[in-house]
């Protein structure tokens, strides 16, 4: 299933160029009160919706997804939770001094650079979908762009092993983590309003068997910038949910976002980025 949110908090099956108003799904969840559970309520409850789902599909109107206005697939994200260098070619590129901004990024000494730095967390509030587009929060600052595979936690898991951790993943999308360069926190630097881009879908688990070997690509304003393979990821997707699970409890709607390859670089106001993973699909996303 490919799963959409889009215009004023309505849902969308995507198959394919059209899209079918499913909004009426919504309805069949709990109605729950304060305070409110923790979790995206919606991808806690995706499998057992799948048949109601299906159902509401088929009488529904078709929709060109060309004319619609994509928000983030997960509309109430706990967490981001992100990986801070997680390709080698990305980690020599970072010694770019514009890039380094006098931090430490060398993973020197450990066996990857999560040995060192570990996982770290965007606030959530940041989280926009694809139609939304970026608006630069730190002016005069170089902002980076940073494609990244992004996947959705479906249910609680704790001290999941790598083996058995893709069993606790709703699905994947795109993700872009935009970037200030400075010498702050990761988290504050990567946490203003729009900086997680989440798009321009969801798709379910069980259509991407292999995260570990996706192509994935970014354009600006149709040049090619970056272009590798989850396969170059240093920690793959089982062990990141591993280490993760570790740490804290996952719960539903938690986004992991795996790192970017090599290739980033700086904003600007009125660029327009394409990101594309083979299996997911593409988006465009403006910048402001
Ligand atoms: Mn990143």
């Amino acid at each position: 299933m490919r799963l959409a949110r889009y215009g004023d908090n309505r849902l969308g099956l995507v198959d394919g160029y059209v899209l079918r108003d499913i909004t009426q799904v919504i309805e069949r969840l709990p109605q729950y009160r304060w305070p409110l559970p923790v979790g995206d309520q919606l991808i806690a409850h995706l499998e057992s919706l799948r048949r109601t789902i299906k159902g509401a599909s088929e009488a529904a109107a078709r929709i060109p997804v060309t004319e619609l206005k994509l928000l983030s697939p997960v509309a109430n994200p706990p967490r981001v939770i992100a990986a801070p260098i997680n390709y080698r070619a990305h980690e020599a590129e970072a010694e770019n001094p514009e890039i380094k901004q006098g931090n430490d990024f060398s993973s020197e000494g450990f066996a990857t650079p999560i040995d060192k730095f570990g996982l770290f967390l965007k606030s959530p509030t940041s989280v926009v979908g694809a139609g939304e587009g970026i608006t630069l929060g730190f002016p005069g600052r170089r902002t980076d762009f940073e494609v990244e595979l992004a996947v959705v936690i479906g249910e609680k898991a704790r001290n999941v092993s790598p083996e058995a951790a893709l069993d606790s993943v709703a699905g994947y999308c795109i993700g872009l983590d935009i970037s200030a360069r400075g010498t702050e926190d990761r988290s504050f630097r990567k946490s203003a309003d729009s900086y997680t881009v989440l798009g321009p879908w969801l798709v379910t688990a069980d259509e991407i068997p292999d995260p570990d070997n996706l192509g994935l690509r970014l354009a600006v304003n149709g040049e090619l910038r970056q272009n590798s393979n989850t396969k170059h990821m240093i920690v793959g997707v089982g062990e990141l949910i591993a280490r993760a699970s570790r740490a804290f409890t996952l719960h539903p709607g938690d986004v992991l976002l795996t790192g970017t390859p090599e290739g980033v670089g700086a904003l600007q106001s009125g660029m327009t980025i394409r990101a594309t993973i083979d299996g997911i699909g593409a988006m465009d996303v403006k910048v402001r």
